[in-house]
């Protein structure tokens, strides 16, 4: 696979662009690869493959945080967030095959940012001491960038661990390079051998359009699906890429269709640079709720969730006057399935841009997470 990081070396864009789209690239990190360039329709300047890959001058207005859910205040150690009781995300590497403009992380990607580890010793050693923990998910940054031998050892720590009974891995390499799925036997050995009847792992995959289903890709989650990997997919809801409900509803069958069904659908979080991919919550809602009705009873089960500060809360309703939401996983135990009722503000983006309904609304921001109290699996 060809990377490339040089606007220059992109001749679809125009010469008249490529001075800001360096700057923009200056600030948040550029790299795609010849194959998820291939896929671009240069002649259609809206093509959704282009939105999620090339950098938009939109990018340096000013707009929330890098950290927009602050997972900075449950992190436990360095490379690991501790936020539900059952479950740690371990970031364990800092560099995905492509970058995704959206990027909710993308403060992992900056100089400056020592988020992420490369050792995970500290992370697999708290783990092993908090028999709670149940559920891993390996992220990053992308850990099927990693090298085999590396993928290798952390499966082979976390299986050695009698309590961890789930491994996810989030990954979009199925869709910026499949053929790192398909083309190694190695890796395929380790699914097998660690993927078992009793602990199965499971691959988040990361699929936000359906031109990104190419047969290599196809080939990719099946490749994962016989090694005995279930396969999911969680996505954003980005502008100009899938906010479309006829793009989201023909994503989500041929997802349910190949064995790798829509898992959540994601508001986009405020983050910095973010700000041409984000909707508003409301119309969000109603993209998510019409391309449901064009799903099959699989494709159905998605949720629609804000991976808010103080937990993913998922969108129920919206009528006339108000938003309903709950609590799906809370950080306090005492919000835990807790139901709200907000204003409705067709303009607000974000659970912090809306009015509670008096009694129905509060969040509790500064709450400690509490991870020795018994909650359900993820
Ligand atoms: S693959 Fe995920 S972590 Fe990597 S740039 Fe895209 S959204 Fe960010």
């Amino acid at each position: 696979m060809r990377y490339i990081r040089d606007i220059d070396k992109i001749p679809g864009i125009p010469d008249s662009d490529r001075a800001m789209l360096k700057k923009v690239a200056e600030r948040y990190v550029f790299r795609v690869n010849d194959y998820y360039l291939g896929l671009i329709d240069w002649n259609d300047p809206d093509d959704p493959i282009r939105q999620l890959i090339i950098p938009r001058v939109e990018e340096l207005s000013e707009f929330g945080a890098l950290d927009a859910s602050n997972e900075e205040a449950v992190t436990v150690a360095r490379g690991v967030q501790h936020k539900y009781p059952h479950t740690v995300l371990l970031l364990c590497n800092e560099i995905c095959g492509a970058y995704c403009r959206y990027c909710f992380r993308k403060r992992l990607f900056m100089d400056e940012n020592d988020e992420v580890t490369n050792d995970v010793s500290e992370g697999l050693a708290y783990i092993a001491g908090n028999p709670e923990i149940t559920n891993v998910l390996l992220t990053g940054g992308d850990p099927l960038l990693m090298s085999t031998r590396r993928i290798v050892e952390i499966l082979s720590a976390l299986r050695d661990i009698p309590h961890v009974e789930i491994i996810r891995i989030g990954s979009k390499m199925p869709a910026f390079d499949p053929w790192r799925l398909t083309d190694d036997p190695e890796l395929q050995e380790a699914m097998r051998r660690f993927s078992t009847p009793q602990k199965r792992i499971y691959l988040m995959a990361h699929f936000d359009h359906p031109r990104e289903l190419t047969d290599a890709a196809v080939a990719g989650i099946d490749c994962f699906v016989r090694n005995g990997v279930i396969c999911l997919n969680q996505c954003p809801l980005i502008r100009g890429i899938n906010d479309d409900p006829e793009v989201l509803a023909t994503l989500y069958r041929r997802l349910s269709y190949i064995g790798c069904p829509p898992y959540y659908l994601f508001q986009g979080r405020p983050t910095a640079g973010n700000e041409p991919y984000e909707l508003p919550l409301v119309r969000s809602f109603e993209i998510f709720t019409e391309a449901l009705r064009h799903g099959s009873g699989l494709a159905r089960r998605a949720r629609f969730v804000m991976s808010h500060e103080t937990g993913k809360i998922e969108v129920l309703a919206i009528d006339e006057r108000h938003i309903y939401v709950r609590y799906h996983r809370a950080k306090n135990p005492a919000d835990r399935g807790r139901f709200m009722m907000y204003k409705r503000d067709d303009q607000a983006g974000w659970l912090d841009d809306l009015e509670p309904v008096d009694g129905f609304g509060a969040v509790d921001v500064g709450a400690e997470p509490v991870c020795a109290v018994a909650d359900g699996a993820d």
